[in-house]
């Protein structure tokens, strides 16, 4: 199913809280909607799914406004953090109730419905644990009956709201890599709300991220982290170091030196000198050899050393805010570097934008 949202627009009294969205899913993509609480995932998710009305603007599936199909003949199905599942209900039961409801006229025979729940639930390999009650199983497995129940009516689109949300992490590892492979095997289309930027980053084909109910971008995994257009994507996304500088008829100074930097409107950078701030990953600082060309002094500050990279935390002489270094573990034992220790560092790659640019 091909989703476009069209110029959507969604008030709650005079609050703005989604402002002329447009976004295309094509069939069979996974796309996350990645943002801070309160930046308007759920709100969209709800319009999609046809729970909500929309102020302004339009759904399209597969190129039919929405608005004019019932939520129950959309062949949608939804997960939620905390989905509901019915206490009083077995595993069983629980998965088979989407196709019990349907009119007598369309429903499946039981023993069509036992079939089908049986593959449902050994494809999330809980078959057998069928006859349990909900309160029996742990939280990964409940949302693995979530996710069968919502599958259980053949959807053609699957709207996830923060399902792994209230799990710890290695089980929120293992059921992303579950829910990627039924999402391949079923042919689905789908629309996975997260606040959790790996989680999205790891899991999506495409990742829309969304502030104050617009959206800042929309682009593939490698695309919104390694090119952020906007400054609020380079903060949420990833570690960064956020610095500020100078900007001089284009060319820019960070820490009295002049640094290798690409200027966000490159031509547009107002001309003569403009403050401005400049965005460095920490495994763009680099430590170098006194002398180097653009190197500036520092201290080292801090070291975690324990997994596959080192993050040292450096100061640079007269600036108060201490700057994040990534090293692999190797270049770590090799400089051996103590707290204390002075240092050179340049920076790799930064990306600058003018003061005026911040929100
Ligand atoms: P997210 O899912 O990204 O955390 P939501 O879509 O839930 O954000 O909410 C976006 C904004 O809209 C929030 O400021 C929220 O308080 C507001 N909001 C959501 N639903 C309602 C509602 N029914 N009435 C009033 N305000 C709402
Ligand atoms: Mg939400």
């Amino acid at each position: 199913m091909v989703i476009e949202v069209r110029n959507v627009d969604k008030n709650f009294d005079t609050f703005k809280a989604l402002n002329n969205l447009n976004l295309k899913i094509e069939r069979g993509e996974l796309v996350a909607l990645l943002g801070p609480s309160g930046s308007g995932k759920t709100t969209l998710l709800r319009i999609i799914s046809g729970l909500e009305f929309a102020s302004a603007g339009s759904i399209f599936f597969d190129g039919q406004d929405a608005g004019t199909r019932h939520v129950g003949e959309r062949r949608v199905g939804f997960v939620f953090q905390h989905y509901a599942l019915f206490r009083h209900m077995t595993v069983f039961e629980n998965v088979a109730f989407g196709l019990r409801v349907v009119p007598r006229a369309r429903r499946l025979s039981n023993t069509d419905i036992k079939k089908r729940v049986l593959s449902l639930l050994s494809l999330v390999q809980l078959d057998r644990l069928s006859e349990r009650y909900p309160t029996q199983l742990s939280g990964g497995q409940r949302q693995r009956v979530a996710l069968a129940r919502a599958l259980a009516i053949e959807p053609l689109v699957l709207l996830l709201d923060e399902p792994f949300g209230a799990l710890d992490a290695k089980v929120r590892k293992e059921l992303r890599r579950w829910l990627r492979r039924l999402h391949d095997e079923m042919g689905l289309t789908s629309i996975f709300v997260t606040h959790d930027q790996e989680e999205a980053l790891e899991l999506a084909d495409r990742v829309v991220v969304m502030n104050k109910g617009k959206i800042e971008q929309i682009g593939t995994p490698e695309e919104v982290y390694d090119q952020p257009a906007t400054p609020f994507v380079y903060e949420f996304l990833g570690n960064v170091n956020r610095i500020d500088c100078t900007i001089n008829d284009g060319k820019v100074h960070l820490w009295g030196v002049q640094v290798i930097a690409e200027t966000q409107d490159g031509g547009k950078c107002p001309s003569g000198t403009v403050p401005g701030f400049a965005y460095i990953r920490p495994h763009d600082i680099d430590f170098v050899e006194k002398g180097t060309e653009h190197a500036v002094p520092a201290i080292v500050r801090h070291v975690a050393a324990a997994g596959p990279t080192a993050r040292i935390e450096i100061q640079i002489e007269g600036i108060p805010n201490f700057i994040e270094a990534d090293l692999s573990r190797k270049r770590y034992l090799e400089l051996g570097y103590k707290i204390g220790q002075n240092v050179f560092v340049s920076a790799r790659a930064a990306r600058v934008f003018p003061a005026s640019a911040a929100e």
